[in-house]
Parts: C-alpha cells; sequence; structure tokens
C-alpha cells in the first residue's frame, strides 16, 4: 500500500503538465501549416472562396461523398444540414439527450421541434430502441451523434429510417475519418456536419463542414447561408425573384485561413490518428481489460474504431470502489499527475433544459418549441424518461488524449489510474457527489 496524493502521499510523477506539455499539444502545427495561413494572409484573400473551394475538393475525396461545403461553424454546418433536408415548421427531429447542444438546438430556429431519445449504457450512443419508441406521424428526420468518437449503430438506425421513411443526419463533430462497420462515418445517412474547431481531432480553427452526395440537400445549404455562391448551382431563374439573397439571411462563409490550414491537415490527418489510436490503445493494454470498475467504452463491431479518440470515455463504476464517486476518483488520480488529465462526466443531458419546451425565443406569446405542432402536443411527455442519460455523468471518466505513441510517458498516467484503483478505500472520507455534467465536456482550446 502506498499513500495517495491527494491524501499526502508521494505523487506518481512529478511537473507533468510542463514535462508532458508536448504529448497533449492540439493541434498539431508544422511548417507546411504556418506556411499556408501566411500566404493567405499576404494574398489580401482571406473573405474569398477559392482556397476553401479546393478544401472542399480535397475533402470530399477523402471523405467518400460527391459534396463538401465549408462553413464558418460545426454549428452552422449542422443548421444547414436541418434545412438541407428539408426540416421546418410542425417537424420533430429526434436527438440523442447527451450531446453538446449544436447537435440539435438550431432546430428550434426552423420551426421545428426536438425529441430527444435515450442512450445505450454500454457504447453511449443514441439508442435504435428508444429512437423508435419516440417515432410519431410529425417525425421528420434523426440526428445521429457518433458521440465521443465511438460510432453509433448505423444499420439498427437506418433500418428504422427506411421503415418510417426518415432523413438521418449524422453529427461527426466527434469521430471524422471513423469508421463503422468498414465505412466511413458521415457517409450512411442523407447529410452529415462536424466540426472542425481547434479542439476536435480534425482541427482548422474555427470551421465547419457539410458532406453529402444528396444534390438537393447540397443546393439548398448553399442558398441558406451561401449568398455568393448561389449563381453556381441555381439557374438565374430559380432564384430571379429572390434577387440571389440567402433564404437564411445567414453568411457562413469559411475563413480562408482555415480551408488553407485544413488542407494540410488533411494531409496528415491519417496519420495522426493512427498514432493516437496506438498510444490509447497502449494506455488501455497498460491498465488491462480485467479491471473491476473500469472498463474501455470501445466498438464491438468488425471493422469499426474510435478513430481520433476524441473527448473518449471509459465507464466507471462507483458500486465497485465502494460508492466513491467519479468525481473523487478523478481527484485523486489527477493528484497523482499534478494536472488535469482525467475528468468526470460527460455532457449534461439536453432534455433537462426548459428551451426545448418552454422557451419564447422569438416573441410568439408562445413556447417556440411547440410552435407548429398539432394542439396539446406534450413534448416533455414525447421525449418522456431517459434513465440511462440521467444517470450516466455519474459513470464515465474520460481518459487523457495522448497524441503521440511513447509507451514510458503514458504508463505513467496508468500508473496514476492503477495505484488508485488498489488504495481506493483510503479515499471513503472525501466521498462527495457525482459529475453533474458539463455543456461543453472539454475546456479544450
Ligand atoms: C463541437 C460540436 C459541435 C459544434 O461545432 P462548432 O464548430 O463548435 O460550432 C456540434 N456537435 C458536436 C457533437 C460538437 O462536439
Amino acid at each position: 500500500m502506498s499513500k495517495l496524493a491527494l491524501l499526502g502521499g508521494t505523487p506518481i510523477a512529478a511537473n507533468t503538465p510542463q514535462v508532458d506539455a508536448d504529448l497533449f499539444h492540439w493541434p498539431i502545427v508544422n511548417d507546411a501549416m504556418r506556411k499556408a495561413q501566411l500566404d493567405v494572409l499576404n494574398d489580401g484573400n482571406m473573405s474569398g472562396t477559392n482556397i476553401s473551394i479546393e478544401f472542399e475538393k480535397q475533402f470530399a475525396a477523402w471523405q467518400g461523398t460527391r459534396h463538401a461545403l465549408t462553413h464558418n461553424t460545426g454549428t452552422n454546418a449542422l443548421w444547414a444540414a436541418m434545412y438541407g433536408i428539408g426540416l421546418g415548421p410542425g417537424d420533430e427531429m429526434i436527438c440523442p439527450s447527451v450531446t453538446y447542444w449544436a447537435s440539435c438546438t438550431a432546430a428550434l430556429t426552423l420551426g421545428a421541434a426536438v425529441v430527444f431519445c435515450d442512450i445505450d449504457p454500454e457504447n453511449l450512443q443514441l439508442d435504435p430502441a428508444s429512437v423508435e419508441a419516440r417515432i410519431t406521424p410529425q417525425t421528420k428526420a434523426i440526428m445521429v451523434v457518433h458521440y465521443l468518437a465511438h460510432p453509433a449503430d448505423m444499420d439498427a438506425i437506418m433500418a428504422i429510417a427506411k421503415r418510417h421513411g426518415l432523413k438521418v443526419i449524422e453529427d461527426v463533430s466527434h469521430a471524422q475519418g471513423g469508421t463503422y462497420k468498414g465505412r466511413r462515418l458521415g457517409n450512411f445517412g442523407d447529410v452529415a456536419a462536424m466540426s472542425l474547431m481547434s479542439g476536435k481531432s480534425f482541427a482548422v480553427g474555427e470551421g465547419g463542414m457539410l458532406v453529402t452526395d444528396d444534390e438537393e440537400i447540397y443546393r439548398r445549404a448553399i442558398r441558406f447561408g451561401h449568398y455568393d455562391r448561389i449563381g453556381s448551382c441555381y439557374k438565374p431563374e430559380e432564384y430571379a425573384d429572390t434577387l440571389q439573397l440567402p433564404v437564411g439571411g445567414q453568411k457562413f462563409r469559411m475563413h480562408q485561413v482555415s480551408a488553407a490550414i485544413g488542407i494540410e491537415q488533411l494531409k496528415k490527418q491519417d496519420a495522426e490518428r493512427a498514432e493516437i489510436d496506438a498510444a490509447l490503445k497502449y494506455f488501455w493494454k497498460r491498465l488491462g481489460h480485467d479491471l473491476p470498475g473500469i472498463r474501455w467504452i470501445y466498438p464491438t463491431w468488425e471493422n469499426s474504431d474510435k478513430s481520433g479518440w476524441y473527448a473518449s470515455a471509459f465507464h466507471y463504476d462507483p458500486e465497485a470502489f465502494d460508492g466513491i464517486s467519479n468525481v473523487t476518483f478523478v481527484k485523486a488520480v489527477n493528484a497523482e499527475l499534478g494536472g488535469d488529465f482525467f475528468s468526470a462526466g460527460c455532457n449534461f443531458p439536453l432534455h433537462r433544459s426548459s428551451l426545448f419546451y418552454e422557451t419564447d425565443i422569438f416573441g410568439h406569446g408562445r413556447p417556440t418549441a411547440s410552435l407548429y405542432l398539432p394542439e396539446g402536443t406534450d413534448l416533455r411527455a414525447l421525449t418522456g424518461s431517459l434513465p440511462v442519460s440521467e444517470g450516466i455523468n455519474a459513470k464515465v471518466i474520460h481518459e487523457p488524449w495522448f497524441k503521440h505513441m511513447e509507451p514510458k510517458r503514458i504508463d505513467k498516467y496508468a500508473d496514476a489510474v492503477l495505484k488508485v484503483v488498489e488504495n481506493h478505500k483510503d479515499l471513503l472520507d472525501l466521498h462527495d457527489a457525482g459529475s453533474q455534467g458539463h455543456i461543453a465536456h472539454t475546456k479544450r482550446k
């Protein structure tokens, strides 16, 4: 038995945030990126589209879709995807409750409502049975989130969508380049959108991408928020009456510095993800897969991966640790390392926010969410009880996001966990409440 650092013992490692800064630094910047962004500055064309269109071409080839459309944020790419499929007044969109708010919130601005479904307790992805149980005559679409880098069960979801004639949008913000049963995430639904902001595993600065094979969705996305490109895919007689104005009243153009960085990022994306994958798999090999109360979350389907391991989490069972909460456990592990490398909980369940039931956003004098739904529709009742989403925050912990495969340096993070596992009973007096979840699950730059 050795004394835990949190209780005054000797830590496993000292000065880790300084010593290992480069192990976590993100994004990884190379000289080609530095040059590319300076070239844009020097060119005097930061608000142009030539570089962004080149980025789209290369991204579409990498993604394997006909179209890729750059956006200034992932939030807006998702909004454009919702408009693209025709989500509108009186429609319901089913979305998992445990995700980042941008997966669904923009639906309200289109006159649509969000009905939340539960997540699977094992893989944390939207639960197909819970989706199907929430389908009504108003249901138009399913928002699939490949949450915390893990793929959602696309076979089950696409079968449901087909059976009920629903559109499918994929939010790939956590899993760019990831694979489900041998096929790239983002290529299953009608359209996919993703964040490329600097914390995500495909980082270009602020930015987002919409990808689709569907010509009409692509055209609608352009017409919503890309005023200067409407002429490129609509005939003059199609927009003559609107004088080529963007119907969404939005301007979603990507900054060309982001696009230039994106072109360079694309060249090293697969190699970076492979190294992160090797590093995280090494961490788990070192930790072992037979620890009571601690289990990794990893796809069980063949030819499926966790891609860039963005915000990856593992199962933590407080019962196996005499009731010690994930918050206390994480405090003890981090104390061994001298920095906040592990974190407790994931996103708080969105279905608890009154925004999706009561808020009068636009001053209609009625809740925005149910403005266009049949009289008497009770959105809270449609969502109903979501027991897994309600409880998951006390049962998961994020592991550190290693960017480099350096076994000797990764060892100490596994050792810190193992030390706390072994000595957890010493924490019993510190016992406090588990995580309630966060608005953004990471505070990464
Ligand atoms: C980050 C994120 C978004 C929003 O993307 P931004 O680029 O930050 O606007 C959407 N969905 C999920 C799941 C995200 O994590």
